[in-house]
């Protein structure tokens, strides 16, 4: 049985706590965990930094972002006491995709927003992630139709890591209610119709009962997804062996 399926069958039957230290015994090398700020995200980091596990905190900074994101990332080192790892867009990627697309260019088609998200999520991921043995992220299965194709474990061979996801069967009401019983910050979008939140010019609010991605990328037909959970395939990573 492949580490990943084992992992993976061994998270089924314990909380998400359980899973991160399980993952943290089971690999010698960097586990990097990254965040957007977003309510699943701000539960794993209450337990990473609540129980000391030796698990890397990273953030990608697009440059795009909410000011209330920046907001609970700063109330977030506050309250936990600890810096979280920002990864910013290299410069002359920046330089050459406004150049060529404009400022808001990806508006215009999926090629373009595609490029827009390469160079400020996708390549700084690939250097918050180079050289880790895991990756965990706050993915659950029933965000969309296509997160849940995933598991708890799987092979990424994207970036070449194991990808957990340890909140993977819960749903968002059992991370409301753990994250406000841990009295974790939590972005002030949330409470404004935000269910998932992004960059600001491609997030929107949605209506009740809307996918919890509607307002991703609102313009678009497409997956709601930026490409940093999507493989080769075009599908979630999803191969266990
Ligand atoms: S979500 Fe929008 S602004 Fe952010 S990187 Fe992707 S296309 Fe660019």
């Amino acid at each position: 049985m492949s580490e990943a399926l084992a992992l993976d069958r061994a998270f089924a039957h314990r909380d998400p706590l359980a899973r991160m230290a399980l993952l943290r015994r089971s690999l010698v090398g960097r586990i990097v965990f990254t965040t957007s700020f977003g309510i699943e995200d701000q539960y794993l980091t209450h337990l990473i930094a609540q129980n000391g596990l030796d698990i890397e905190i990273a953030t990608l900074d697009t440059g795009r972002l909410f000011p209330e994101t920046y907001k609970v990332w700063a109330q977030t080192e506050q309250r936990y006491g600890r810096r979280i790892k920002a990864f910013y867009p290299q410069a002359e990627h920046l330089q050459r995709l406004v150049e060529a697309q404009g400022i808001d260019g990806f508006y215009e088609s999926v090629d373009a927003r595609k490029r827009c998200c390469e160079a400020r999520k996708i390549e700084p991921l690939k250097r918050a992630l180079a050289g880790a043995d895991a990756w965990i992220a706050g993915l659950r299965a029933d965000q969309s139709d296509h997160r849940g194709g995933g598991a708890f474990v799987t092979r990424d061979e994207t970036f070449g890591l194991l990808k957990a996801s340890p909140l993977f069967d819960w749903s968002r009401a059992d991370v409301a209610a753990a994250v406000a019983a841990a009295g974790a910050p939590i972005n002030e979008l949330h409470d404004a119709g935000f269910p998932s939140i992004g960059c600001a010019p491609c997030t929107r609010a949605v209506a009740p009962g809307d996918d919890e991605r509607a307002g991703r990328w609102w313009w678009e037909s497409s997956e709601k997804e930026c490409g940093l959970h999507i493989g080769a395939d075009g599908r979630l990573a999803r191969v266990k062996g």
